[in-house]
This record gives structure tokens, sequence and C-alpha cells, in this order.
């Protein structure tokens, strides 16, 4: 019997790991027999790394050296404004490393985002290793829909830290999607709702004889119940500024005791209509007796302070389903993902949208993780019977290329299903240019600049030709993970051209062998278009 693929959905806050057994998907419980673990790593005084619950269980003593919702910052740049925004309120530190991505420090060692996943992963896998009695190397792994490039490949390169051989990674909600539609004679038209703790996706599927197709997807990978509970904190916060002058921000433990509260608040409130929040001690100044807090938060005062966050949800379902002419009529079921879709308002908000109740007929905190391991199923082969299935995923962002203009020239639309490959022609603009620059972006903006950059792709050592004579041709291609490559080749002579990308932030090859290397050491001690373009010449 061929390897079992596991299914691993990598949450901002909880990860859960996944297989199929018999034909059946089901979830596999962590060593204190919970089903999902939390997405944390920390780093002990005796330098012990922690993961999980052990992470959790100590974050409020050794607050600065636990890391948690990191997921939020992976693939980003470290002085980019959404980084910027979201460190002020963390009770970790966070640096820049060498390519300008965002390193957290635990206890004066710098991790890269990809490494502090790679745990997560490790840990997913010795839990799925346990179960099984056996190794396990291969996983198919999620990650939001609305990921770009850069996020999707420091996922991959988290895989390659854990040594675990990442075959397919899918999107969150396509996976909710298969395991909701797995087994099941249905032939519909279904919208994924999922609100998760960093990120939001919405998409629509039409599923039918065993074909899932994606044909829309939007989202936001900066909105989610972390930013929920740092309204309650900013709230807390105020208050406590207003009648006492002090700012609980500036004590790291203070802080950390302040989220989880926060969050606690959140969940109570998603059955209760009031809750109180009591923190004994929670800051001294040295110069007083120390400080307590109480107060109480209503249902009615937290929607109040989130609703702009539920109303945002809302209207990136509606800008969706408008740019892909999908009628809300045309949608049979709805259905959500995500522990923050348990907040009474977000379901009375997805309901009054849609104009339908959405169904409660999938476990929001596992099916992700069961779709991942149906999909892991289906691309081994293996002796078992098994369903057949096709999914059909798109791409949640346009990628195209700068203009000597600065306009943003797409070449490849979101929405287009994947793998897909478009070709391009380019030509010189320059007698005899040596080179041209190509500079590739995903986003949707008109202006070039104003999108995420992919990478520069510099075209050498070009023929003599008049101006306008080279035909260069440059194919875009989005992979099955939505991860994109770019090649290009020079028609006249049929030679493929060099190519070089300078603004990655990712992990190289080299880095990624390094931290394999490190943790090994560490282990030892203790234990299509076809119009000519012209772009921005180089000369
Ligand atoms: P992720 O997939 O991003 O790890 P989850 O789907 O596990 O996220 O959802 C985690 C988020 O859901 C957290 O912000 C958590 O506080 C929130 N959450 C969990 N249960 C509830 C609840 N009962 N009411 C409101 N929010 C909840
Ligand atoms: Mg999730």
């Amino acid at each position: 019997m061929a390897e079992k693929v596991i299914g691993i959905d990598l949450g901002t806050t909880n990860t859960c790991v996944a297989l199929v057994e018999e034909n059946n998907p089901l979830v596999i419980a962590n060593k204190g027999s919970y089903d999902t673990t939390p997405s944390m790593v920390a780093l002990a005084e005796t330098g012990r790394r922690l993961v999980g619950f052990m992470a959790k269980r100590q974050a409020i003593t050794n607050s600065s050296n636990t890391a948690f919702a990191f997921k939020r910052l992976i693939g980003r740049k470290f002085n980019s404004p959404e980084v910027e925004n979201l460190r002020s309120n963390l009770p970790y530190n966070l640096v820049s490393g060498k390519n300008g991505d965002v390193r957290i420090v635990l206890r004066d060692q710098k991790y890269s985002i990809a490494e502090l996943s790679s745990f997560i992963l490790s840990e997913m896998k010795s839990v799925a290793e346990e179960y099984l009695g056996s190794k396990v190397t291969k996983a198919v792994v999620t990650v939001p829909a609305y990921f770009t490039d850069s996020q999707r490949q420091a996922t991959k390169d988290s895989g390659k830290i854990a040594e675990l051989d990442i075959i397919r990674i899918i999107n969150e909600p396509t996976a909710a999607a298969l395991a909701y539609g797995f087994g099941k004679d249905i032939e519909k038209r279904i919208a994924i709702y999922d609100l998760g703790g960093g990120t939001f996706d919405i998409s629509v599927l039409d599923i039918g004889n065993g074909v899932f197709e994606v044909i829309s997807t939007a989202g936001d990978s900066l909105l989610g119940g972390e930013d929920f509970d740092r309204r309650i904190m900013d709230w807390i916060v105020f208050n406590f500024a207003k009648e006492n002058h002090i700012d609980l921000r500036k004590d790291k433990m203070a802080l950390q005791r302040l989220k989880d509260i926060s969050e606690k608040t959140k969940c109570e409130l998603s059955t209760l209509q009031e809750s109180e929040i009591n923190l004994p001690f929670i800051i001294s100044t040295g110069k007083s007796d120390p400080y307590h807090l109480k107060t109480r938060l209503t249902r009615d005062k937290l929607e109040q302070l989130t609703s702009d966050l539920v109303e945002r949800t809302i209207r990136i379902c509606k800008s969706s389903l408008e740019k892909s002419s999908i009628a809300l009529s045309s949608i049979d079921t709805i259905i959500l993902v995500g522990g923050m879709t348990r907040m009474p308002i977000v379901q009375d908000k997805v309901k009054e949208f849609f104009g339908k109740k959405p169904s409660k007929g999938v476990h929001p905190d596992e099916v992700v993780a069961l779709g991942a391991a149906i999909q892991g199923n289906s691309l081994v082969n293996n002796d078992e019977k098994k369903e057949e299935l096709l999914l059909l995923d798109v791409t949640s962002h346009s990628i195209g290329i700068k203009t000597s203009g600065g306009a943003f020239y797409k070449i490849i639309e979101a929405n287009t299903t994947i793998p897909t490959s478009e070709k391009q022609i380019f030509t010189n603009v320059l007698k005899n240019q040596q080179a041209v620059k190509i500079i590739v972006f995903q986003g949707e903006n008109s202006i070039a600049d104003k999108n995420e950059l992919l990478g520069e792709f510099t075209l050498t050592g070009l023929r003599p030709a008049e101006k306008g004579d080279l035909d260069i041709e440059v194919s875009f291609e989005i992979n099955a993970n939505g991860i994109v490559t770019v090649q290009a080749k020079d028609l006249a002579t049929g030679k493929m051209q060099e190519i070089t990308i300078t603004a990655k932030s990712n992990l190289s090859d080299q880095e990624i062998k390094d931290i394999i290397q490190k943790n090994k050491d560490n282990k030892k001690i203790t234990d299509g278009k076809s119009s000519k373009k012209e772009t921005t010449p180089k000369t």
C-alpha cells in the first residue's frame, strides 16, 4: 500500500491534521487528545523549544519569547505598512531578515516565519506518525485562498525545513468544499465564508459528479479574529489610560494578559450577553500599589466595536460576486468555516447578505484539514478504493507587468482556472539594446507599483537589432499550488534567456539548508495574449 499523505490546515490560531482511512476522512487528535493544536512556538528559559499547547500554557509568563499568529507575517516585508501596524501590539519583537523579510526574536535567536511554521508542521507530522505507527513524508497543506505568491512560497519553504514534502498547496475554502461534498451525490453551487483567526476568504464553487470547480474567490489576508481581539484590547487600554493615566501596552506581560482575556471575552460573548473582565495586578508602576483591572463588556458593545470588520467581510463578498457576475439567488448553500463564524453577528450578517440561513453541516475547525487529506489521498495511487475527484481551483490575484509608462498590464486575470500559462512577446525599445527589464507584479491596481512586486527579470545578452526587431517570448505560469514562474525565450534563435530574480524576500535555498542543519545540530545537543509589449528598457 502506498504511503499515506496527511492533510494539514496550518491556521493562524490553530492547526489541524487529518488523513483518509478506508475512504473515510478523519482528524487525528494530538498528544493531549485535542483535535486542534495552537499555532504557537516558544523558547523556554532553558532553551527548550515548546510547540502548540506547551507554548500556549506558558505564554503569559514568557510573553516576549512566545510567538503566536505569525502566519499573519509570512511572506511579508519587515518594512511594509502592514507589519508596521501589527508590531505595536505584539509582546514579542520583530526584526528585519537579510532579505527584508520579517524575523521574530525569541531569546536573542532570530527565526524566520517559515522556520516557526516548520515547527508546527513537524509537530503535526509526528502526531500523524504516532497515530499511524509509521513514517510520514508527504502532506497537502492549506493556505488562505487570498495568499499571494510570496506567502505560498514561504509556506512551501516551511515544508522543506520540516523535511515534509508538500505535494500540493490548496486553498482553505476549496478544501472545506471538498470535505463538504465528499461522498455526497449532490449537484449544487456553494459559497464558503471562511473567517478564521487571521484571514478571511470567500469562495463560490460548483460541485457535482465528483467535480469541484471554483468560480470565484476573494478575501483579505489581514482580517480575522486577531483584529476583533485587538478592538477589545484597544477599548480596555483606552479606558484604563483615561482612568489611571497609564499605558498598559508598555508592559509586555500586561499586553499578553490583555490579548488572552480579550480573546476569551470575545468567545464568551458568542453565548453570553455580558462578560466580566478581571485582571488583578495588571500593572505596577513602583510608585503606588499595583493596579487591578476590572470591567464588563456586553455583546452589544463588542458588536459596536467590531461592526466595521464584519462589514468588511460582507463588502468583499459583494464585490467578488459582482465581479464574477454570480447572482445571489444562484447560490444554493452557504457554509461557514473558521472559529470566528461562531460569533452571532457574523452569522446574522452572512444570512442577511445571502438571504439564506448558513448551513451548519460542517465542523468549522476541522473541515479544512479533512479537505486537505481528501485531496492528498486522491493525489497518490494506492490500492484502497477511493472516490474520483477533480478539483479546479482559480488564482485569487491577477499577475502582470509594469509597462514603460508605469501602468499595470495584466497577463493572467484573477479567477482564472489553474494551472494556467500565458505567453507574451516583448521587444526592444532602443536600437542595439542589450537587456530588457521585466517587472512582474501581483494585484489588481492599474498602477503597477501599487501591487505586490513578485520579481524583476532581466533578460540579458540580447542580439544587436533595430528598435522593435527582437521578439522575446516570455511565458508566465501559475501552477496548481498557485505559485508563479516566468521563463523567456528569444523567438528568432530559440535561445532560452537567463532570468535573474531580484525582488524575492523569501529564504534562499542555502538559508533553508542552513536552518535544517542548525536544527539537526540542535537535536544532537539537546536530544497567450500575443500583442507586442514594450517594457522598461535596461541599457
Ligand atoms: P485559523 O484557521 O486562522 O487558525 P480558526 O478557524 O481556528 O482560525 O479560528 C480562530 C479564531 O476564532 C480565533 O480568533 C478565535 O478567538 C475565534 N473563535 C473561536 N471560538 C469562538 C467563539 N465561540 N466565538 C467567537 N470567536 C471564536
Ligand atoms: Mg482556518
